[in-house]
């Protein structure tokens, strides 16, 4: 027998103004904790939020001022806090960095016992111990059209410049609000490297071992979406931004259950160069062409390009580069220090070996192999 799951545990709610739909979610809580991204506080959603939970008579603390791309050592700071207002729901708005935030805080207020180093994934090669029981809910709002973090069952926290996930169902979002009111005050940068992560979701999970084919229809409408909409979106259109959004999370379902591969372990390991969305679109044409070697992962990539309407995998790979040139991505030399790339080059490359999402790539890379696509990377040949 051979069997393959699909799942969605987020109940999505989408469409402009759908923010309100906080009141009658938060109806059946008692205490909510709110967290919140700088700009989400300046323009206004914070107080927006805070309204509807009121309205509904639920009592809030709202954290706001969320940082970027976050650490474990960040999430440890917000934790009293946590603690001491005893939530049962936690309400993140914001992009994947604060969705990440809310979610390892809801791992360590529910189960105090647990050790970030126990719950991590260090290894593809040695197993974290399981996450129990998880009793707080979860409502996931973001800002940036990128990340998939409102749908997915991970959370992925910095230690020392580089990325480690906790991944588990009982943290993924129970309720995902995607309202398009919120990316419209997005500056390009992060519309460009947000939506640009949507294009590597759709395409590593599409070529990923787990893939299914379900996971493969969301991931094809994500992929359309980026090569029609993104370079809108990064202008400003607010219908290009609208679709965005939706297509994020599209990404987000199909690597939530596809899962990603060697670009994600890549990116995830050299996380202190630049952030998220923009490192994985630097390094994503060296990934592919470095996949398309073997004929398994080029049929992959062939069947993606076709349901594009595109010739054949090398007409993709020529798309994804043409989209990282007319948005202007920079090699990686124009914005690590060469010094500083080398020194970390080796450790990075071993890291990036032994990161889960190895095992989902369609091709398996040796640590010398990962060290010669960082290199082509920061050469930009
Ligand atoms: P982000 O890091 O959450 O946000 C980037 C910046 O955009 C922030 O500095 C924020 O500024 C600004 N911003 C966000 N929304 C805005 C808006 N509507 N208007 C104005 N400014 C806005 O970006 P992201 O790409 O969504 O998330 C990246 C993080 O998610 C990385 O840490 C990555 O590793 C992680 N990630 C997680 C998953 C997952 O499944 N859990 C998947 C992929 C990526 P302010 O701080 O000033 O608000
Ligand atoms: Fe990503």
């Amino acid at each position: 027998m051979f069997m393959q799951i699909f799942g969605l545990k987020t109940q999505v709610i989408l469409g402009e103004g759908s923010l309100s739909r906080l009141k009658k979610i938060v109806s059946s809580y008692d205490r909510v904790l709110l967290l919140v991204s700088r700009s989400m506080a300046r323009e206004g959603f914070l107080k927006e939020a805070e309204d509807y939970i009121s309205e509904a008579g639920a009592e809030v603390e709202s954290i706001a001022g969320i940082s970027a791309e976050p650490s474990y050592e960040y999430v440890e700071e917000i934790l009293p806090r946590a603690r001491e207002f005893q939530p049962e729901l936690i309400a993140a708005i914001g992009g994947g960095s604060v969705i990440d935030v809310a979610k390892a805080v809801k791992v360590f207020y529910d189960a105090p016992g647990t050790a970030f180093d126990e719950i991590a994934f260090f290894s593809r090669f040695q197993k974290p111990k399981p996450i129990p029981r998880l009793k707080t809910h979860l409502v996931a709002i973001p800002s940036t059209s990128g990340a998939g973090s409102e749908v997915s069952g991970a959370s992925v926290l910095k230690r020392d410049g580089v990325k480690y996930n906790i991944v588990s169902f009982e943290i993924a979002p129970n309720f995902a609000v995607l309202d398009p009111r919120l990316p419209v005050t997005m500056p390009a940068e992060v519309a460009r490297n947000s939506g640009l992560d949507v294009l590597v979701h759709a395409i590593e999970s599409y070529v990923s071992k787990a893939a299914t084919p379900l996971s493969d229809a969301m991931a094809v409408k994500a992929a359309e979406a980026v090569f029609s909409w993104l370079p809108e979106s990064v202008e400003g259109n607010e219908k290009a931004r609208e679709n965005m959004h939706y297509a994020a999370t599209m990404a987000g379902i199909a690597f939530l259950n596809g899962r990603l591969g060697l670009c994600h372990a890549m990116s995830h390991k050299g996380a202190w160069m630049a952030p998220h969305g923009l490192l994985n679109a630097i390094l994503h044409p060296y990934v592919m062409e470095f996949n398309m070697r073997e004929e398994k992962a080029r049929f992959r990539y062939r069947k993606l390009a076709k349901e594009l309407g595109m010739k054949d995998e090398k007409e993709l790979l020529e798309k994804v580069r043409e989209l990282n040139e007319m948005l202007g991505v920079p090699a990686l030399n124009e914005i690590v220090d060469e010094k500083k790339f080398l020194a970390k080059l080796d450790e990075m490359s071993k890291k990036a070996y032994h990161d889960p999402l190895i095992n989902f790539n369609p091709v398996e890379p040796t640590v010398d192999e990962i060290k010669e696509l960082y290199l082509e990377a920061y050469k930009g040949k």
